[in-house]
């Protein structure tokens, strides 16, 4: 492999590897071990590559914090060589020496079922316990693993920590996670509701009671978090209460192409009467439903308000439906935690779309939420956009997974 010529500084300091593995693409962040600042982050990704380049290759940015991004296009027959070449960058820019700089891998881990419910050290037990959910999230979860066993090849010795998207919802009650269905499909199937985006839902939570500079103990908190996909949690004295995604990531919020929640007798009927079949029905919810559904246009925020913009009439009723959702969820959520506090927006979609901010809050005055249009509009995250004298405060909160998981790793090996 040619050396790498980089403006990345190696300035010697002890770090922790955060590795964020999705289906077609692997996210790296590094962090200093002492402060938490981030060094340099990186995605690897299978889709970013030209056709005729073959599967077997991927495209490894690198971006340094400061300095100049790196693009290399990498040897990835599979995700675990894939995963080996690009710490192999890493390593050549001087950021890892052989291992010996990483004091810490930690993983986002997006399924750790009824049984993982904080951040884990992962040893051999672990991954099997892991892997023990995999039908549960078969995109993440296998990926996931495969992301464990390539840094554990990678950098001997390492530790490994896991921190899982559900675990931030251990504690939700069972009248908020049980569905009104037969209770032997929870009892023999674990059809439950489990939560997602638990880490970004967490790490808001901590962020918002810092800027309020009040404690956890003492907050009722609604976070929304939107963006490709979409969820939102309720929060109380620091403990999440209900999370909107349920036994999948496709209930709740419409979002970029899934459907979110939809009356489960229209599957029955298009199954039966329209003659589509299981896989049909799967492809529609999860990849032409919600923004692109409705719109006709894109399953991207931004594209479908420049067409609301120009007078597309669907891309409006996208939008519409869009907010009018997120809005009626955080009535039900107040009322699942008797009162709110504060309400905050992150994600692609709510850290930038003042839009969204305004419509959701739109005739939630009853509640206390009133907005400051001007610091709404002018918002840069992060920041509270309520009126002055509103009961209750409006954050937008740039979500920071990535630091969470660097804090939790740090946490487990000190
Ligand atoms: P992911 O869930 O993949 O992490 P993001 O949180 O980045 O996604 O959110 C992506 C969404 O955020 C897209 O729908 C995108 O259009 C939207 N978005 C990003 N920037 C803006 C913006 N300035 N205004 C409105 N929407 C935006």
């Amino acid at each position: 492999m040619n050396a790498v010529t980089t403006n990345v500084r190696k300035d010697g300091s002890v770090s922790i590897l955060v590795v964020n593995a999705g289906s077609s693409s692997v996210k790296f962040g590094l962090f200093r071990f002492d402060t938490l600042e981030p060094v340099a982050r990186g995605v690897l990704d299978w889709g970013a590559i030209e056709q005729n380049s073959g599967a077997d290759r991927a495209v490894l940015t690198l971006t340094p914090q400061s300095g100049e991004p790196l693009r290399r296009e990498l040897d990835a027959p599979d995700y675990r060589h894939g995963v080996i070449a690009a710490l192999a960058v890493l390593e050549q820019a001087g950021y890892t020496a052989a291992g010996s700089e990483i004091r810490v891998t930690g993983h986002r881990l997006i399924h750790g079922g009824e049984e993982i419910r904080r951040p884990v050290r992962i040893d051999a037990a672990m991954k099997e316990t892991i892997a023990r959910y995999a039908h549960l999230a078969p995109l993440h979860i296998p990926p996931g693993l495969e992301a464990v066993a390539a840094t554990e090849a990678a950098l001997p010795g390492v530790p490994q920590v896991g921190v899982f998207d559900t675990a931030f919802f251990a504690d939700v009650p069972p009248h908020a996670y049980l569905y009104p269905l037969p209770y032997e499909w929870y009892e023999d199937w674990g059809i439950r509701r489990y939560g997602f985006h638990g880490t970004s839902h967490a790490y808001c939570t901590g962020r918002a009671a810092e800027m309020l500079r009040r404690a956890l103990a003492d907050l009722r908190l609604i976070v929304c978090h939107l963006g490709q996909g979409s969820s939102a949690t309720a929060v109380r004295d620091g403990v999440a209460v209900t999370n909107t995604m349920g036994y999948t990531p496709l209930e709740g919020f419409m979002m970029g192409t899934r459907c979110g929640t939809v009356d489960p007798g229209i599957l029955l009927h298009v199954q039966r009467e329209h003659g589509l079949s299981v896989e049909q029905l799967d492809d529609v919810l999860h990849h032409k439903s919600g923004l692109l559904g409705l719109s006709g246009i894109s399953s991207d925020f931004r594209r479908v308000e420049a067409a609301a913009a120009d007078g597309h009439r669907r891309a409006r009723l996208a939008l519409d439906v869009y907010a009018y959702r997120v809005r009626t969820t955080i009535g039900a959520l107040a009322a699942a935690i008797g009162g709110v506090d504060a309400v905050v927006f992150t994600g692609g979609i709510g850290e930038n779309s003042a839009w969204l901010r305004s419509e959701a809050c739109r005739g939630l005055e009853f509640l206390g939420l009133r907005l400051d249009d001007s610091r709404n509009a002018d918002c840069r995250p992060d920041a509270d956009i309520s009126a002055a004298d509103a009961p209750v405060r409006v954050l937008v909160i740039h979500t920071r997974e990535d630091l969470m998981i660097a804090r939790e790793a740090r946490r487990l090996v000190s």
